[in-house]
């Protein structure tokens, strides 16, 4: 018979087998199309791939026998509402008996007289060897494929009224009965030993060994990666299609920015600085991340490009994630373009800077839409909201991954302008290598790895209950010599007794925010009353007004204050070079990223600094571990995904890509061959007209991974 092939988009629900109460269920597991039944893969498998003669069975291992069935009786035990089905199984070389508890069916699916195959363990008790509740199917003919015994029998994820069983039952026929077009053509899969889609559906389901298993996984991964990839590819020539501002490279001008500079910038910086400026001399959108661990000085670099843009009469806005980083940027870009004669802009909720003026929002608004202030800072919110640039040339997101083309353009409202700004994008938070080519492979990545020269190794501990006091009087100490210190408060989590207490049993955000501010509250005044009583502390907390907190930061700042007490909203970039000691509480609550985030908070100057982890549970989690071994941010992070997996670390696992693909964005090697494939592709056929199927899921794989 020529095998048919199956269109894989079809809903479950049209299936024969499937009726409605069943396709609701499915829908639990996320399986609403054939593809997503296929692609349901077995969470494991059961072994039963010896088939063996009922003689040379032996008690303990996992086999499968075949026989008829010579005696099959159900016994109830009614005291216990018990029942047994007991039956006799016979081959050649002997009989077996079988049993099962509370399964009274299983008398009339496999009557005397029926051909059976069986698998499951052996026992054996007083009245000799026995299989016990074994998996059970009937042999019909000899062209019958078994689907639940005889080989490695996959175990799936299940839910309510969905078993393994049924999933076995719904998925082996569709193995065998169809053939599936492959999207990745023969020519491709020869060249890298890939099995085609249908050889790799039927061996991830019903493998003949382990190493069936890991070729098949290749295969279906290897077709996700190559979407990753095309996607990118794609994506990087339609952005090289639109136009930009070109600003040219002025030499002399750049020189004398860097000489101006307080301090050398490092061979990084400088490295950073020229990509950058050689993208904005293009007429083309630059889609830039500039990765650098805390401490590295990327601002300045973005600074660089901001007075180039300038230089060319173009506006730079510069995007911060909150109004304290706001503010900061503002007054290291504002000192240093004052002898440049550019003037420079803060704009967030609670304040509108020109030049170190107040203004009001609705003049400085439209000071900005005449293109006086040629650099705008501000937080995401307000700048996105309702401001109009006149020429806006450059786009600068700050601790953010991601800003996509729609964003950009969205920020320029007027029509006079037609070209889209540059963007450069800076994160602290490293992406490893694997998905710097796959999820971000649409980006151009810069990275500075070396930090500041004399910028000290912060020395980490892990310190347990039994030192604290010797901790605090070495903090103390510290401040005697003029130094600073943050405390961070644990975070608040469900079902601690702080929560409870407020929220009441209503346990949401806002409750927990709430809880936060009380646990702050608590430290601060624990620390100011019973440990630290003649030291000036201050508080910081997500429940303060933007001037409070901004207050609060400056107070700091200038060193008017010895000891910052804060929930996590200190976390991102804040820059207070004096401070020299980082104290976390409840650190184990923590990931790795924000740990190392926090202890970027110091070290930034010539003093030795520490960072002190206490452990809410007293002791050392991996995390904590690492986090004392490493001081580098992009081993920590590589640390980090090999203990998260990709999926967590970069919140991907709500996008709905199967864990095998999410598995796959570690494996270099297969990436860097979808990468090829992916180029050779689109070098041939640009359209993709010559690959239908692989345009089909492409659109599919674009609406599923939006991760902007
Ligand atoms: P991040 O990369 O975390 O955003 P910043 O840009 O805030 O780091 O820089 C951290 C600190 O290092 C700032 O005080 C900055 O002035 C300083 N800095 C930046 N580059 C250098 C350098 N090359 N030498 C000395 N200090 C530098
Ligand atoms: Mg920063």
């Amino acid at each position: 018979m020529f095998a048919r092939s199956l269109n894989l988009n079809q809903p479950v629900s049209e299936l024969k087998s499937i009726g409605p109460k069943n396709a609701a269920r499915l829908k639990k597991l996320g399986i609403t199309t054939v593809r997503h039944l296929l692609w349901h893969l077995p969470a494991r498998y059961d072994d039963y791939s010896q088939t063996i003669s009922i003689a040379s069975l032996e008690v303990g291992s996992k086999v499968t026998v075949q026989g008829e069935v010579i005696k099959i009786l159900t016994k109830r035990i009614f005291p216990r509402r018990l029942t047994i089905v007991d039956a006799i199984i016979q081959d050649s070389s002997g009989a077996v008996k079988a049993v099962w508890f509370n399964q009274p069916y299983i008398a009339t699916a496999i009557p005397e007289g029926s051909v059976v195959s069986l698998a499951g363990k052996v026992n054996l008790d007083k009245r000799g060897v026995y299989l016990a509740s074994p998996t059970y199917e009937k042999i019909t003919g000899s062209d019958r494929q078994l689907r639940h015994t005889a080989g490695l029998i996959p175990v799936y994820p299940e839910t309510a009224g969905i078993t393994s069983k049924y999933l076995r039952f719904l998925i082996k026929p569709l193995l065998d009965d169809w053939v599936f077009e492959d999207p990745i053509p023969e020519k491709i899969r020869r060249r890298h030993g890939l099995m085609s889609l249908a050889a790799a559906l039927k061996s991830i389901h019903y493998p003949t060994d382990a190493d069936d298993i890991e070729l098949a996984k290749q295969r279906l991964a290897f077709e996700d990666l190559i979407l990753f990839q095309l996607k990118a590819l794609l994506e990087r020539r339609k952005v090289s299609q639109l136009s930009s501002g070109a600003m040219p490279f002025d030499a002399a001008y750049t020189k004398e920015i860097i000489a101006s500079l307080p301090f050398t910038l490092t061979g990084d910086q400088k490295i950073a600085a020229w990509e950058i400026l050689s993208d904005l001399a293009r007429p083309y959108p630059m889609n830039r991340l500039l990765e650098g661990d805390v401490g590295s000085g990327k601002t300045v670099v973005a600074f660089l490009a901001a007075m180039q843009a300038a230089r060319h009469n173009f506006q730079t806005v510069f995007m911060a994630p909150t109004e304290v980083l706001a503010l900061q940027h503002f007054k290291t870009m504002n000192d240093l373009a004052r002898p440049f004669g550019v003037a420079v802009a803060l704009l967030t909720n609670s304040q509108a800077l020109l030049n170190n003026r107040n203004e009001t929002k609705a003049s400085l608004k439209r000071e900005i839409s005449r293109g006086n202030p040629k650099i705008v800072i501000g937080t995401h919110a307000v700048i996105q909201k309702d401001v109009r640039f006149s020429s806006l040339g450059l786009v600068v997101v700050d601790e953010q991954h991601r800003f996509g083309i729609a964003q950009r353009s969205a920020l320029i409202k007027s029509d006079r302008q037609s070209h889209i700004p540059h963007l450069l994008s800076m994160t602290a938070t490293p992406i490893p290598r694997t998905l710097a080519l796959t999820i971000f492979g649409d980006l151009d990545i810069s990275l500075i790895r070396e930090k500041p020269k004399y910028r000290q190794t912060i020395i980490t501990q892990v310190v347990s209950d039994r030192d604290r006091k010797k901790t605090y009087q070495f903090i103390d100490d510290q401040i005697n010599q003029g130094r600073q210190v943050f405390v961070i408060c644990p975070r608040i989590q469900l079902g601690d007794p702080v929560t409870e207490l407020i929220a009441k049993g209503q346990q949401s955000k806002l409750n927990l925010i709430w809880a936060e501010v009380k646990a702050v509250t608590q430290e601060y005044e624990r620390l100011s009353k019973d440990i630290f009583p003649k030291r000036r502390i201050a508080m910081l907390h997500g429940k303060m007004k933007p001037n409070e907190k901004q207050s609060a930061m400056t107070e700091f700042k200038a060193g008017r204050c010895d000891i910052l007490v804060s929930t996590s909203v200190i976390e991102v970039g804040v820059d207070v070079p004096n401070a020299t000691i980082m104290l976390i509480e409840g650190a184990d609550r923590f990931g790795l990223a924000q740990l190392h985030q926090f202890r970027g908070r110091v070290g930034r100057d010539q003093y030795q600094s520490h960072c002190f982890l206490f452990a809410s549970g007293g002791q050392a989690t991996a995390r904590l571990t690492a986090l004392v071994r490493y001081d580098d941010g992009f081993t920590l992070a590589e640390k980090d995904m090999a203990i998260r997996g990709p999926g967590e670390f970069f919140g991907l696992k709500q996008s709905g890509l199967p864990d095998l693909t999410m598995a796959s964005l570690a494996n270099l090697e297969l990436i860097k061959k979808a990468r090829l494939e992916a180029r050779l592709i689109l070098k041939d056929d640009p359209q993709l007209i010559k690959y239908p199927l692989l345009q089909e899921r492409l659109a599919e794989f674009r609406r599923m991974t939006h991760f902007e």
